[in-house]
């Protein structure tokens, strides 16, 4: 079951020529999730060759222009591709708004329902599921109201262990397993669970704006993947708590904190020409760290089992 993040912009506050702005795509179970929907979005579907007509719904953070800017651009071209499933739209108070006043002023019905939902930004809040993922709000402390995202799977999926299974299978045992029946051999049962194991649920946290703020740790205990911003270097500390952004040392101490598996990093001021002196400022508290990388794809891979 694939679990990957697609970073199509990571670049804060004002464009730079070849980076977009905070976008990620991500593919859970082939469900299409985009988070955040900074300007130009839509080119960078085009440029990286990803289906924007697959996406099921978008998270927007909160409503600095970096981060929901290309979203008029994105619910438009769906229409025009004569989109007709619906759309789901999380974000922030006032984003229902905007786009009611667009559309009202550009004459545009849109032929798929886009189905909108205020996310809460001062208390965590189940906001999506399907049968193996669910996204919940994380608070974060911004100069506007925002809220990050947690994708979590669900418990109690069952993989098959390939080492176990038998080559003298008979169709109906096939068919057993198949629904995760025991298996009934000379009149005794072989459990079910003997064949299979069940896969450790992988989660993925998405973190930005925000100033340091350690009331997110709980709830992002132990995660895979964080991607945090880290919009200034610590001997810029100054602006960032001005700003209410982090430093990369920042949030490696969060990464840290939180004993997550991997840190990606984004969201780096234009004044840093070469974004390697924010990610070795990381590395130095937290090894696992990575530049969230512009087309490039992370993967959160499946655990297999302990036999
Ligand atoms: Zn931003
Ligand atoms: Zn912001």
């Amino acid at each position: 079951m694939d679990f990957e993040i697609t970073i199509l912009g990571a670049t804060a506050a004002t464009p730079i020529y070849g980076r977009g702005q905070t976008a990620q795509l991500i593919n859970h179970n082939q469900h299409y999730f985009l988070i955040d929907c900074g300007e130009g979005t839509q080119h960078q579907f085009l440029r990286y060759k990803k289906k924007m007509n697959r996406i099921e719904a978008i998270f927007i953070s909160h409503l600095h222009g970096d981060h929901y800017f290309g979203l008029m651009g994105v619910l438009n071209t769906l229409h025009l591709q004569k989109r007709s499933e619906p759309l789901r739209l999380f974000g922030p108070a006032g984003l229902s708004e905007i786009i009611i006043v667009h559309f009202r002023h550009s004459n545009t019905v849109l032929g798929y329902p886009l189905v909108f939902k205020e996310t809460s930004t001062q208390t965590p809040a189940l906001i999506w599921e399907n049968e193996h993922l669910t996204v919940e709000t994380i608070p974060l402390r911004h100069s506007l109201p925002c809220a990050g995202f947690l994708l979590r799977e669900k418990k109690g999926r069952r993989k098959l262990i390939q080492e176990r299974l038998l080559p003298d299978f008979t169709p109906s045992e096939y068919i057993d397993l198949k629904h995760q029946r025991d298996i009934i051999r000379n009149g005794k049962a072989i459990p079910y669970d003997y064949f299979s194991y069940e896969v450790k649920p992988r989660s993925y946290a998405f973190c930005s704006d925000t100033a340091y703020h350690e009331a997110m740790l709980e709830q992002i205990n132990g995660v895979d993947c964080l991607y945090h911003e880290a919009t200034f270097i610590d001997a810029d500390a100054f602006q960032a708590s001005e700003t209410k952004h982090s430093t990369a040392l920042q949030a490696a101490t969060i990464a840290q904190q939180a004993k997550v598996n991997q840190l990606l990093l984004g969201h780096f001021s234009i004044r840093y020409k070469d974004p390697i002196e924010l990610l070795l400022e990381a590395k130095k508290v937290f090894a696992n760290s990575f530049i969230a990388e512009e087309g490039h794809t992370f993967s959160i891979q499946e655990e297999g089992p302990r036999l």
